[in-house]
């Protein structure tokens, strides 16, 4: 069997798959959609930034999210020796929306996935695609729920798959990334936090906290709430720096928490709900990321770190910045998907990637941690925080590795 009639095959249901999806049935474009699992499945990146916001009004989701009791996340706070900082979403350089939440993936992936379908859009569950032909048009063979193979013949072809990144292994796009090999050992917790407080401060469960471990500025600690009494929580760090990596996962992880005075406080009465899990080796990246003939998504294309929150905004705005050139292409233009789309996208992407790097090597924590922040250049800072990497107009964004330079000396 052949599916044919299909404008744009969509690999993956996640947030990047869906949004895309639901773009283009709204510009009415035939899609489908094939997931390899069935919803709800559990996935990490649960603190979401407000800039993500904008791409699921723009799917018409953002209703559904409203809606649907999430915990409300406007910020970030930092944490490192006694030092605590936080930033506001609401108060940022870029206009845009200044919250959002934090999600239990399981259950904000399915609402995604049900509201694009309720819009009309096809989506095969329990299916996976297997191969990937580029000779004429795309073509996807996909083992049905039953093992049977069936072809699909598409227009057009979207890898949402994240890290299964099905066409970087399928067409050898693989290519290593240049950040250092790190590994995120996490679970859920009923964190029984009550009213502890760590100097003098309640936690803020309304934002994410990041902390940093007091010897090693290499290894961060996120504490994510999901809910009024649970929370997300997960180490990352070079695994050589992680303990003996024989133990039990759960033994690590409360070992390096009982490291971090704060955590060790808030935490002390907490209770594992969630078999501790380990990634390894996330970050990710590509030698091409479009043709006439495929464009990757989100996680599919490149990752780079967890400490910003930023994967799942990166993941919307891939769908919606590569939905515009797709749906400009099947209506009879031609596409530069270099220079309309990869490089567009790879500019907020690059923004991201300095102040990773610049996390991880010291300077952004010095400035976070610096105790005296002019607030004009706070904003700037919260604004890319709080996802709005791909602002042009923010000085921090347009020459991001200089100017986070000048800023580092004011601060050192
Ligand atoms: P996914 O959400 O991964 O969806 C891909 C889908 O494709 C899956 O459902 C999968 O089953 C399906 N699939 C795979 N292979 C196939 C196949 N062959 N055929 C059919 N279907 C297939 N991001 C944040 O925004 N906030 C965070 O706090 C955050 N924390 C993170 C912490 C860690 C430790 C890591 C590693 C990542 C974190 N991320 C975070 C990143 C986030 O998890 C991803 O960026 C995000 O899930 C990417 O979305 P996606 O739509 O690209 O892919």
């Amino acid at each position: 069997e052949t599916l044919t009639d299909i404008d744009v095959a969509i690999i993956g249901a996640g947030p990047s798959g869906c949004i895309a999806a639901s773009l283009l049935h709204q510009q009415g474009k035939r899609v489908i959609v094939i997931e390899k699992l069935h919803f709800p499945r559990f996935s990490i990146g649960e603190s979401l930034l407000p800039c993500c916001m904008q791409w699921l009004e723009e799917a018409n989701m953002l209703d559904a999210v409203n809606q649907a009791g999430f915990q409300f996340k406007n910020g970030a706070a930092f944490r490192y020796k006694e030092q605590y900082t936080d930033f506001d979403f609401s108060d940022k350089f870029t206009p845009g929306p200044g919250a959002t939440f934090q999600v239990e993936r399981a259950d904000f992936d399915k609402l995604l996935a049900d509201t694009a379908a309720e819009q009309g859009v096809d989506i095969r569950y329990g299916e996976t695609v297997t191969t990937v032909d580029l000779i004429g048009k795309p073509r996807l063979t996909v083992t049905d729920a039953n093992g049977e193979a069936y072809l699909i013949e598409a227009e057009y072809l979207l890898d949402a798959s994240g890290f299964g990144r099905v066409l970087p292994k399928l067409l050898e796009l693989e290519k290593p990334s240049t950040l250092a090999n790190r590994s995120a050992i996490f679970t859920h917790i009923q964190d029984n936090i009550g009213k502890k407080e760590v100097d003098d401060r309640p936690f803020d469960r309304n934002k994410i906290l990041i902390s940093v471990h007091p010897q090693n500025r290499d290894i961060w600690y996120w504490l994510i709430p999901l809910s009024p009494d649970r929370c997300s929580l997960g180490v990352v760090g070079e695994p050589h720096l992680m303990g003996n990596s024989d133990l039990d996962l759960e033994v690590i992880l409360m070992d390096m928490v009982n490291q971090e005075p704060g955590l060790k406080t808030l935490l002390a009465d907490a209770e594992i709900l969630r078999e501790c899990a380990e990634l390894k080796g996330y970050s990710a990246n590509v030698s091409t990321l479009a043709t006439d003939k495929f464009a990757l998504l989100g996680n599919a294309g490149e990752f780079l770190d967890p400490v910003f929150s930023s994967g799942v905004t990166i993941a919307m705005q891939s769908a919606s910045m590569a939905t515009k050139c797709v749906v400009r292409q099947l209506n009879g233009e031609k596409i530069d998907w270099q220079s309309e789309y990869a490089k567009p996208l790879m500019r907020g992407v690059d923004t991201f990637r300095t102040y990773v790097e610049a996390w991880y090597d010291g300077r952004f924590q010095d400035v976070i941690f610096y105790d005296a922040p002019d607030n004009k250049i706070k904003q700037m800072v919260c604004s890319i925080l709080a996802g709005y990497a791909w602002d042009e107009a923010n000085p921090l964004v347009a020459e991001s590795e200089k100017r986070l330079n000048l800023i580092v000396e004011l601060c050192r």
